[in-house]
């Protein structure tokens, strides 16, 4: 009997990991929004028809790419942002796997343009499940533009589990949200179907937070900030009048990262417990900045699961910064109310 094992093409593994990198749209719509803030831009635009299914395209005015960088950028593991496993523990950029545009190539049909500012022409690549169908000089503005068409239209099991337009179209709201929230420097706009959804000029953190999350929260945001040499906290919590009933509102960031947390959930509800009625969930946008040596993101692909080494200190640390926070405000408000 000859030996039975071999290497798979590339193309298939491509679609497996994209099995986990790339889980819906919204996936995507991740992947390429957190790519143009690496890229350092300005000005990101995020276009949607039909809830991602059809057509998603992420325009920004960022760093560009080379013809080459383009085509090297759809290989997995392919990422101009680590060069060694040193670097995994001083990561300063949302992406360094290398593999969401090799995932989301594998599974539908791309077209990428790009210029680097100092280049006179750009480049206009199309790949389509991991075979490249054409590479070509072309005239664009600086920056790049990835268009991705017929999510999944190689993995039919993937495509029909997906839910209804709404609720699909409601995951890329979230992760836009998310990537808006973690960077009010940046302008964004977001289109579905032709309608503009949001348009975010550069602003401060607790303007962005207003113009996305809307202008109930105007009067309701304290401040919060905690400076120490394990963790600095800063952001927003919602006076105690804007709780609500589901946990909706609840954001941390860190490292300028959306992650989720349930532990330090619990630290900032506990320093609201006094205040508000059983049932009830305050709403923040919190951010913590840690030394990238002592946070684990690498746990799963979309990096929001997180360690942090000092989890306990960072627990009690937020949880005074919090306390502290509503307590100011309780006392300010009382004089402002009898003035
Ligand atoms: P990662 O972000 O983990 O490096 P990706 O597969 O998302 O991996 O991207 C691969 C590479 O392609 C990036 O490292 C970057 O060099 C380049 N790239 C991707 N998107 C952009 C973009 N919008 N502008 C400039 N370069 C980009
Ligand atoms: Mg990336």
């Amino acid at each position: 009997m000859s030996d039975i094992i071999r290497l798979l093409p590339d193309s298939v593994a491509n679609q497996i990991a994209a099995g986990e990198v790339i889980q819906r749209p919204a996936s995507a719509v991740k992947e390429l929004l957190e790519n143009a803030v690496d890229a350092g831009a300005g000005h990101i635009e995020l276009i949607v028809k039909d809830a991602g299914k059809t057509l998603l395209q992420v325009i920004d005015n960022g760093c560009g790419m080379s013809a080459t960088d383009a085509r090297m950028s759809f290989e997995r593991h392919a990422t101009s942002k680590i060069k060694e496993a040193a670097d995994l523990f001083r990561i300063h950029t949302l992406g360094f796997r290398g593999e969401a545009l090799a995932s989301i190539a594998a599974i539908a049909q791309v077209e990428v343009k790009t210029r680097r500012m100092e280049d006179e022409l750009g480049t206009h690549l199309v790949i389509e499940g991991s075979v490249v169908k054409s590479q070509q000089p072309c005239a664009c503005t600086a920056g790049t533009s990835f268009l991705i068409k017929n999510l999944f239209f190689n993995v039919p099991a993937r495509r029909n589990f997906l839910k209804s337009d709404a609720a699909e179209m409601r995951h890329i709201l979230e992760e836009f949200q998310r990537v808006a929230l973690v960077n009010p420097q940046i302008a964004f706009s977001c289109h579905s179907n032709g309608k503009v959804l949001f348009q975010l000029p550069a602003a401060n953190l607790k303007q962005r937070i207003i113009n996305l999350m809307g202008s109930g929260f105007q009067e309701k945001l304290i401040p919060v900030n905690q400076d120490s040499n394990v963790v600095k906290i800063s952001g927003y919590a919602g006076k105690p009048e804007s709780a609500k009933k589901t946990k909706g509102e609840q954001y941390f960031f860190a490292n300028n990262r959306f992650i989720r947390h349930p532990y330090l959930n619990h630290a900032v509800e506990d320093a609201f417990s006094d205040l508000l009625p059983e049932g009830y969930f305050p709403s923040y946008f919190i951010y913590l900045d840690v030394d990238p040596s002592k946070i684990d993101i690498n746990i799963h692909p979309t990096k929001t699961e997180v360690n942090f080494l000092d989890h306990q200190v960072i627990y009690s640390m937020l949880r005074s910064a919090v306390r502290q926070a509503i307590g100011k405000f309780s006392f300010s408000s009382t004089l402002d109310f009898e003035a």
